[in-house]
């Protein structure tokens, strides 16, 4: 299957100013890229999608996903655990909502139940349901107990060997992105932030055995000493990382090529703006945002400056942040971090494509062509990307999940 796409202004990624152009798909793949709207006419297609001059982009990739998080545009659950049924239920839509709302690739970021993302992945590939490629994670880790007492289960016992067969049971379900939480969480409970769970040995065990089994790290840290700790186990992308210092800052900026960072202003723009019932408390929830947003207001830009990738991904999956806003994290980077609309789009696009391992995030010959055809400039509006009503067209790997209203058999 050959696909023209002809007619349109092309964001391809790099961050460089929309151009006219048009975009030979073939089979999975982009085939060419033409620098003028009419430029590959000659082409033999078999479909003709005409642009319009509409802006062709590459699909979004979104760096902290929780599809188990069950909230999503579609359906809201104010109970946070579901029965096991439900929870696939919500999962497996919340897959489709995203790529609904233009969200080509997910890193995940962690589950509430192992072994659903494995299957959850492994289905959209085989086309049994609709869904964004998927980096499969399984139940966030956090050790408790002592080292040598057997909690009863891999997800949380203390030391080397608990964490190496941690990552063992990983790799044999599938999972390809473990999630370690290294720091506490002062939005889920006050004041744990600052505290670090893991030990030196037990992230060093997790560096060894999941380059042994091929697995990557996410790892949620708020403090230095936990963003330190990720960073010698190696982690793949690190979260938050708000309360990092000068000196952790400097060793940021000096292994930037090692990780990928994703602050996650979602989920306190969430919960500054969430309105809850008067018996549900979320003023610390709230203080904790604030803060974090006015931090991160300073820290981002200094990463960035300093050649850090910074991705887009907000913790998105509660009531009051549901899965599929999550291209408010665009805005968020323009509003909060000072990005231009266009560095908020290659955070979105190539950075995010970096992160997934894959050939996406681009539209460049030989990328696979995960594309939007978008109804304005979101290189002057990124809040434009927020209403799925402006995406005329949703290509994942050269196969219309969402097909524009004028795509005409050639
Ligand atoms: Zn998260």
């Amino acid at each position: 299957m050959r696909t023209l796409i002809r007619n349109v202004r092309i964001f391809d990624g790099s961050g460089s100013a929309p151009r006219a152009g048009a975009v030979l798909v073939d089979g999975e793949r982009i085939a060419r890229v033409g620098d003028a709207a009419d430029a590959l006419d000659g082409e033999a297609a078999d479909r003709i999608i005409e642009g319009d001059g509409r802006t062709l982009m590459p699909g979004l990739v979104d760096a902290h996903t929780h599809l188990t998080w069950a909230s999503s545009i579609e359906k809201i659950y104010h109970q946070f655990i579901l029965p096991p049924e439900e929870l696939k239920v919500a999962a497996w839509r919340n897959a489709r909502v995203l790529l609904d709302q233009g969200f080509t690739s997910l890193y995940s970021a962690g589950t509430l139940v192992d072994g659903i993302e494995p299957d959850l992945a492994a289905a959209i590939e085989a086309g049994e349901t609709p869904g964004p490629r998927l980096v499969p994670s399984t139940i966030e880790r956090s050790p408790e107990g002592d080292e040598g007492v057997d909690t009863g289960n891999v997800f949380n016992g203390r030391g080397a060997e608990a964490m190496r067969g941690f990552v063992r049971h990983c790799a044999d379900v599938g999972v390809r992105s473990i999630k370690l939480v290294v720091s506490g969480e002062d939005a889920l409970k006050p004041g744990t932030a600052q505290h670090v769970l893991y030990t030196e040995e037990e992230m060093v065990a997790a560096r060894e055995a999941t380059r042994e089994a091929g697995l990557w790290i996410a790892a949620h840290a708020y403090y230095p000493d936990a963003v330190n700790l990720a960073l010698d186990a190696g982690a793949r992308v690190i979260y938050h990382a708000s309360y990092a210092d000068d000196a952790t800052v400097a060793r940021m900026i000096a292994e930037k090529d090692n990780f990928f960072y994703a602050p996650g202003p979602g989920v306190s723009v969430g919960a500054l703006e969430a309105s809850p019932p008067p018996h549900i408390d979320m003023s610390a929830m709230k203080a904790s945002a604030a803060d974090r947003l006015e931090r991160e207001a300073k820290l981002v830009p200094a990463l960035k400056a300093g050649g850090v990738r910074v991705l887009i991904g907000g913790d998105y999956g509660f009531p009051f942040n549901p899965n599929g806003r999550n291209a408010r994290d665009l805005e968020h980077f323009v509003n909060h971090y000072g990005y231009t609309p266009a560095e908020a789009l290659v955070a979105a696009t190539r950075l995010g494509g970096e992160l997934m391992g894959l050939d996406v995030g681009q539209v460049r010959e030989g990328w696979l062509a995960d594309l939007l055809l978008v109804d304005g400039d979101p290189t002057a509006d990124v809040a434009i990307l927020q209403d799925a009503a402006r995406l005329a067209m949703i290509m994942k790997g050269g196969a219309l999940h969402k097909a524009p209203a004028a795509a005409e058999a050639a």
